[in-house]
């Protein structure tokens, strides 16, 4: 890992309480807003829910991020998942370099998609079939037309709160930046593409039991293709499933015939290296992958039960395409990424480095008298502004957003980059050093203190 500074600019603990200027990154915003719908490609970096200007980067390397008036930031956001060993991880900038200058798209297959299709196999097993995709919307999206295609039914059930990607009838009730600007739903969405999809709160079980009594025929065979969630959810902010909640939902839709997906794309290779279907030892019939899968690049893959997934064209009648699936960069990334993570002992000290941060953060709260909760799920983690337990999105929502707002912008002037909105998860990566965590704990001690 780097742990270069920038020429001119001071880093010790003493000017962690110094306003950084960041006048070029000001400018781009103000051209960006010409040209650029709101002047970002994804809403949250707009920073709308915590107020400021977004910061634009220049580079990155290890844990820090480098804007584009050479300021240093400890980095939490981790390009949203994928960054677990860091930016500029050098094998793997090695593995693009060397599949790049081979020629960057054939749109044909290669030997790559197939090695990486057998590794994801044999590590997640629940994935007897897999396909390459570039992105988790498109991962979601292709797995719900499968269950569909696969079942004869149309209903779908997520989770209120919960985010699986931008596709027309996942974009009811989500999460993430839908959530974070109070748009769950989204215009354009048309009645027709938005009723089949169902909702109900994470971690009620009782609830959903009564959505699969609800929705049979009337010779009560179940009318419910799939039940989507994220096994550990990171789009309301990080909410860990309660004990017997994911066993209750894998029994019910079995007894159901309806499929059970993981939406992976933030928990598969985060919460352990087997995902979460590992962690808490459920079999899933579909599982998504993302964000980690594509190792900084757009990759992304849908897999799950050979007989489900042989629905696929062309096996199947189940069309799914793309120009750039299997893109040899994004294979090249991505596999090379999942090896590395193969290290013994890694996802351990990984949730050790994340606990001390987490542990401290809530220490230094309590210490201020800052009503906090700390949700944690091995290297991702949530700081609710909260006073009672978060365990679904209704408890995520009674969050003092304004004072995270405070929050983050004090640690944005001190050198800390968080996720700008409250509903997030926040990742913590391998070349997050005992020290670069004592900077981030001291920053918050510093901001916490300002409030
Ligand atoms: N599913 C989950 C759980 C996600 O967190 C995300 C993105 O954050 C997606 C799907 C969509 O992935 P993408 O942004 O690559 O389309």
């Amino acid at each position: 890992m780097s742990t270069s500074q920038t020429p001119g600019i001071s880093h010790d603990p003493a000017s962690l309480d110094v306003t950084t200027a960041r006048p070029t990154s000001k400018e781009l915003f103000a051209r960006a807003k010409q040209v650029i719908p709101g002047g970002v490609n994804s809403p949250v970096r707009a920073f709308r829910a915590v107020g400021g200007d977004p910061v634009f980067f220049a580079r990155a390397s290890g844990p820090y991020l480098f804007d584009a008036d050479g300021n240093r930031y400890i980095d939490y956001i981790g390009s949203w998942g994928p960054m677990i060993m860091g930016h500029a991880q050098p094998q793997v900038l090695a593995a693009i370099g060397e599949a790049a200058a081979a020629g960057t798209s054939f749109g044909a297959p290669t030997a790559r998609e197939v090695v990486f299709a057998e590794l994801l196999t044999k590590l997640l097993p629940s994935m007897q079939r897999v396909r390459m995709v570039s992105s988790g919307t498109e991962a979601t999206m292709s797995a719900l037309r499968l269950a569909r295609g696969f079942t004869g039914r149309a209903k779908l059930i997520k989770i209120d709160g919960a985010y699986h990607g931008h596709a027309d009838s996942l974009l009811v009730a989500a999460g993430s930046g839908a959530a974070t600007l109070g748009i769950p739903g989204s215009a354009g969405v048309t009645e027709g593409a938005a009723k089949d999809t169902l909702t109900v709160g994470w971690n009620d079980l009782a609830a959903m039991q009564a959505l699969f009594a609800q929705h049979r025929d009337a010779q009560g065979k179940s009318e419910i293709a799939a039940v989507i969630i994220e096994p550990v959810c990171g789009n309301m902010g990080c909410v860990a499933p309660v004990p017997g909640y994911l066993e209750g939902l894998r029994a019910l839709t079995e007894e159901a015939g309806a499929l059970l997906i993981f939406d992976e794309v933030m928990t598969g290779f985060r919460v352990a290296y087997g995902g979460a279907q590992a962690l808490y030892g459920i079999t899933p019939d579909l599982t998504c992958l993302g964000k980690i899968v594509g190792g900084g690049l757009p990759a992304a893959a849908y897999g799950g039960r050979a007989d489900v997934m042989e629905f696929v064209a062309p096996s199947g009648p189940v069309y799914q395409a793309g120009t750039l699936s299997g893109n040899p960069l994004a294979m090249a990334a991505g596999l090379t990424l999942v090896q590395l993570l193969a290290e013994p002992g890694l996802y351990d000290r990984l949730a050790q480095a994340t606990t001390e941060l987490t542990a401290g953060l809530l220490r230094l709260c309590q210490e201020r008298g800052v009503p906090a909760v700390l949700n944690q799920v091995g290297s991702m983690f949530t700081l609710f502004f909260s006073a009672q337990p978060v365990v679904d999105y209704e408890t995520a929502k009674k969050s003092d957003t304004a004072l995270f707002g405070r929050f983050f912008r004090g640690m944005l002037d001190r050198g800390v980059y968080l996720p700008p909105s409250q509903f997030e998860a926040a990742f913590v990566s391998t070349t997050h050093t005992p020290e670069v965590i004592a900077r981030t704990l001291e920053a918050a001690r510093l901001s916490l203190a300002a409030l």
